[in-house]
């Protein structure tokens, strides 16, 4: 029996960046039966549908897992993010996004190796904005729960436990948003002395920024409130070769949505020259998620491989190869070390 997994490719490099994982994943000899689901965001509004069509949840929940191209969301207007809509319609409440330095390109550091723990549902991003047009004040609350706290914060401590780490930083604004972090920072030093084998300290965001740009070795994992983990994720994608290359995943106890930290980057879009490296990686993860840890290790030594060897990188790393070369070169390596495994 293969893999039933909802493909939502997205729009902008996203059916580019959706086709080149598929074609790695594909050869790893591993059966999939692929879902897809184009009719999501401007697509699906065009055809007088909502950005979020009911039948791309429905298929998600049959199959509990989705490899997602990026989605572009109007910026000012518009409808409402698609993928924050996901993410909270879905329950996905941990956004795990993973930052690690690849061998071969020329970035500050060679030793960035750290996860970045983002809750997924609540904070800045409830959508609950409001607009007083006579007094033209806009005002956006900011909603911090206990449960949402909890649980996005013992799951970063439960994943450093199962892999072995033993940092976990807490990034917060306590000192300024004394209710909302505030409350946030209290629970995690609560949950924290639960893990007494983790170290564990806090970082005001702003200094968390300029430590992480100075000495980001010194991080393992990081966990954070919803607006500060999708700032911190673009930082640290920038530490480690740009966003071309960062995996993310969104997890909820039902659910699991793949998708990489980059938007749909439509400066490149259509040209074959965006990098599948973030959607791979993310497929990766997806691949241990499926409890397919061959398969994963092949994909990522032979991804580690090329980076290492700089065989057909694509432009955003310094190389010269498309979307399209980049993804037969990867493939054709994968196929190989799976049929000797084999
Ligand atoms: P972006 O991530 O799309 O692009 C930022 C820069 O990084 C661009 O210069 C782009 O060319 C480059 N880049 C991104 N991915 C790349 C890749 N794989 N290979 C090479 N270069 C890459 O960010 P943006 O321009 O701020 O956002 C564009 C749209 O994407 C917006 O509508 C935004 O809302 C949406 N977005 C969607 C998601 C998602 O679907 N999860 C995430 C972030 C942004």
């Amino acid at each position: 029996m293969g893999h039933k997994i909802t493909l939502i490719p997205g729009d902008g490099i996203g059916p580019e960046v959706s086709s080149a994982a598929v074609r790695v994943l594909e050869a790893t000899g591993l059966s999939f039966e692929w879902d897809i689901q184009n009719r999501v965001g401007a697509a699906a509004v065009e055809k007088g549908d909502e950005p979020l069509p009911v039948q791309v949840l429905d298929s998600i929940r049959a199959n509990k897992v989705a490899l997602k191209g990026p989605v572009t969301t109007p910026v000012g207007k518009g409808f409402k993010s698609v993928n924050v809509q996901l993410r909270q319609k879905l329950d996905l409440y941990a956004n795990v996004r993973p930052a690690q330095s690849l061998p071969g390109i020329r970035t500050p550091f060679e030793d960035v190796n750290l996860v970045i723990f983002r809750e997924n549902t609540e904070g800045l991003y409830s959508g609950i904005e409001t607009y007083d047009e006579r007094l033209e004040i806009a005002d956006a609350t900011a909603r911090v729960t206990r449960r949402g706290t909890e649980r996005i914060i013992r799951f970063c401590f439960e994943y450093a436990r199962r892999h072995g780490l033993h940092k976990v930083t807490l990034a917060h604004k306590a000192n300024i948003l004394k209710v909302t972090s505030g409350m946030f920072l209290r629970i995690g030093e609560q949950i924290a002395a639960e893990y007494p084998e983790i170290e564990f300290n806090d970082r005001i965001i702003d200094n968390m920024c300029m430590q992480l740009v100075i000495r980001p070795q010194d991080y393992e994992c990081i966990v954070t409130t919803n607006l500060f983990g999708d700032i911190l994720s673009d930082l640290c994608a920038g530490l480690v070769g740009g966003l071309g290359v960062v995996a993310g995943a969104n997890i909820g106890d039902e659910y699991a949505v793949f998708e990489a930290v980059h938007g749909s980057a439509p400066d490149i879009a259509g040209q074959d020259l965006a990098n599948p490296t973030a959607l791979i990686r993310s497929a990766i993860m997806m691949l241990r998620h499926l409890e397919e840890p061959m398969a994963a290790r092949a994909v990522e030594d032979a991804l580690y491989e090329m980076y290492a060897e700089n065989d057909n990188l694509t432009r955003d790393v310094g190389g010269h190869a498309s979307t399209t070369e980049f993804a037969e070169q990867l493939a054709a390596r994968v196929s190989d070390k799976c049929a000797v495994a084999d």
